[in-house]
């Protein structure tokens, strides 16, 4: 093998938002090294302690331990799955989904898919479900990540497109994190942003946090807030700058609506009641809204703090909002930049695939829109009624109406809050089809057809960073064992439905002219150029892209029309918004509560979040023993005085029960915890805890309360009781 070439190919990260470039070298069909991507706009060749681990966690030795290699199914739910073919586990489902369809119509099915997918695979999944089946019930683990961000740009800008760059760490003089760890969950522009700071004198930095993080820790000013409070302080300090004549009121007249209605909303926002409501000194809120004003250039990053909230969109409205009523929006190192967690939740949105959505943004409530894509698809009709968001879809499953699930590259068992809810659901639901690399315990275990699926270093594609930079993906080794890309799943899998409907005479065929014309992908090239061609003459166009032009020119930023020669660096220059005034809009919230507060019998709130070196559940990086260096197990952190007070000792065990589950596991002391909150990883899942015997993970504690507009549920904050057991 040693005197086999050695190969290069320029691939994608798949973890972050930050979407950053590798080189990935292979010898005799297996990857020696990764390496940064110097050429790449969102790392420059740097990369963090997840991304440069890429090799060791895709190797042989790995691979062996926790990947799918063949699929499974099982044709009775008393007995085990056992391994299979390909050709029988399609048709097994093909079949199984044509008598859902037939017997209980098009809604008794419901896809759960993921924001780790590539655009292609996302744009067929949805295809499939919203064109072949006829059902919206389609919807992803974006859900849980930054809808709340989405809904925020959609109400004030218009559209679902972050304005900025990830230059604009470099270019801004003040920088205002809201509810993210940059340091631990997107290293790379963290590490951008650090090195701007030192080498420009006299740049503020404010951290909004409950926690003193690692980021926290880097700022001139943190604002260590009662968890859920942001609307509250950025209200405050927006009545603070108006107050003191710091707005840019020639940018409000010329660009922006509805300021007359929140000035007047704001009257009661007054520092004083925003430090008791939030617990931080009242001169802190007069000094952050002093800087973020009146800095030349403010840059606002924010990520799940403020997205995992029942207020969610109103966080978001309302920080866009300072961002508006000063001017700081539309030029280099300005704007409100939402971080994405997930290295493709951009593209699976850029291609419509959530339950309110139709391809290329368009709406689902939009009759235009449900028309043009119909008849782009060729099919006689899209169904208009929104499908199942993430927290319903599985609600549904649980109460019978959604009948079979299909999860692709996620644990929803996992992940999802009320996650014991969720095990339910799928323990009840008549047909799981799970679609993954991996064979994750929490969800695989419900699965009644495994499908073994390619992953990163075996696919080929797209992917969306959270600076609305598409990249390609690329294979450097041939597919694991028997597993097959996502997309080629989906199309083999819809040319089989598509026979069994038929057989059923259900509203046989819902397309114009079969199968082969509808879904006629013999590479993801092909459905690129389709998806393409959805976003001509819209926000998002990207006629000028193709993958020639990505592979020669490098990845680059939508907008990026035909006829152009370069992506947009940044939006709203010009100061036009996509709005039916063009005006951006102001929009008032109130401050309102956490979904569940802390009461007598559940006094602590709790707090999820992130470690440095480990993504989402863990299926890769929990592959390797040096990623838990960091952090071994999941441990509830809190604060010294806390600590003392339930008289524990550092390896002392606690329960912690919330009302909807109680795990156990250690605590321990950490001054970054403020007094009567604690803090967990949210990597750690049911199987950690003891799996199947009905003690859920750390999700079992979360309450799946939802944003009434983003609906992504509240994962960040649940009101629990600890004590020493
Ligand atoms: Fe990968 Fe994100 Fe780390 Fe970059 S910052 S190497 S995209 S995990």
């Amino acid at each position: 093998e040693l005197l086999q070439p050695i190969q290069s190919t320029k691939t994608t990260c798949p973890y972050c938002g930050v979407g950053c470039g590798v080189v990935v070298s292979t010898q005799a069909g297996k990857i020696i090294e990764v390496k940064g991507d110097e050429s790449h706009p969102a790392n420059w060749g740097k990369l963090c302690s997840k991304g440069s681990k890429l090799a060791e966690t895709a190797s042989e030795n790995v691979y062996g331990q926790v990947r799918a290699s063949q699929p499974l199914l099982r044709i009775q739910r008393d007995q085990q799955v056992a391994p299979t073919d390909w050709n029988t586990a399609l048709d097994f489902t093909a079949r199984e989904f044509a008598r859902l369809i037939a017997t209980y119509g098009p809604d008794s099915i419901g896809f759960y898919i993921s924001g780790q997918l590539l655009t292609e695979d996302y744009y067929v999944f949805n295809k499939l479900a919203k064109g072949l089946i006829g059902t919206n019930n389609i919807d992803t683990n974006s859900r849980l990540c930054m809808s709340s961000a989405v809904s925020g740009y959609k109400r004030t800008l218009g559209a679902d497109a972050p304005p900025c760059n990830y230059d604009d760490l470099a270019l801004a003089d003040c920088v205002f994190i809201a509810g993210s760890n940059m340091a631990y969950a997107h290293p790379v522009a963290y590490h951008r942003l650090e090195a701007a700071r030192a080498a420009k004198l006299g740049h503020k930095l404010i951290v909004v946090d409950p926690r003193a993080t690692d980021t926290a820790l880097m700022a001139d000013l943190h604002l260590k807030i009662q968890p859920g409070t942001d609307v509250m302080l950025f209200n405050a300090m927006l009545h603070v700058m108006m107050q003191n004549g710091w707005l840019d009121m020639a940018y409000i007249n010329q660009h922006t609506e509805g300021f007359e209605a929140m000035a007047k909303g704001l009257a009661a926002y007054t520092p004083k009641l925003a430090a008791s409501v939030c617990a931080v000194p009242e001169a802190d809120i007069v000094l952050a809204a002093t800087w973020f004003a009146q800095s030349s250039r403010t840059l606002s990053l924010y990520c799940q703090g403020l997205n995992q909230a029942t207020t969610g969109t109103d966080k978001n409205t309302s920080l866009i909002a300072l961002h508006l009523a000063t001017g700081q929006i539309g030029k280099e190192g300005s704007g409100p930049f939402s971080l994405t967690g997930q290295p493709n939740a951009m593209g699976g949105r850029e291609v419509g695939g959530l339950s309110t959505l139709l391809p290329a943004h368009r709406e689902l409530n939009n009759p235009a829109h449900v028309a043009e894509v119909a008849a782009f698809w060729g099919v006689k009709q899209i169904s208009a009624t929104p499908g199942a968001s993430a927290v319903e879809m599985f609600d549904q499953l649980e109460q019978g109406k959604i009948k079979a699930v299909w999860v692709a590259c996620t644990n929803p068992a996992h992940s999802l809050p009320n996650s014991q809810k969720v095990a339910r659901a799928m323990q009840n639901a008549e047909l799981v089809v799970v679609q993954d690399a991996y064979l994750t315990p929490a969800t695989v275990q419900y699965a009644d057809v495994l499908l073994p699926a390619t992953t990163w270093g075996e696919k080929e594609g797209t992917v969306t960073n959270s600076e609305r930079r598409i990249s390609r993906v690329l294979p450097a080794m041939p597919a694991y064992a028997d597993s097959k890309n996502d997309w080629q799943i989906v199309v083999e899998f819809a040319k089989r439905l598509e026979v069994e409907l038929k057989k059923l005479g259900v509203e046989s065929p819902r397309i114009n002219s079969g199968i082969h014309a509808f879904m006629p992908y013999s590479n993801t090239e092909e459905i690129f150029n389709e998806h393409r061609e959805t976003t001509r003459g819209l926000d998002l166009d990207i006629t000028g892209l193709s993958y020639a032009v990505l592979e020669t020119k490098g990845p680059q930023q939508w907008p990026m029309p035909e006829g152009v020669s370069e992506g947009k660096a940044r939006l709203y220059e010009d100061g036009v918004y996509p709005t039916a005034t063009g005006k951006a809009k102001f929009v008032f919230a109130h401050y309102e509560p956490v979904a569940e507060e802390a009461d007598a019998r559940f006094p602590w709130r709790l707090n999820t979040g992130r470690l440095r070196d480990q993504w989402h559940g863990g299926s890769r990086t929990g592959t390797l023993a040096e990623f838990f260096s960091h952090e071994a197990e999941p441990v509830v952190a809190m604060h010294p005085a806390d600590f003392k007070r339930l008289n524990l000792k550092p390896s002392s065990w606690v329960s912690v029960k919330s009302r909807r589950a109680t795990i156990t596991l250690r605590a321990k002391e950490d001054e970054s915890v403020a007094r009567n909150q604690a803090v967990l990883p949210m990597h750690w899942g049911p199987e950690f805890f003891g799996g199947k015997s009905g003690v859920g993970g750390v999700n079992a504690l979360t309450i799946e309360a939802f944003d009434p507009y983003s609906k992504q549920p509240e994962l960040k904050h649940s009101a629990v009781n600890i004590q020493r057991v």
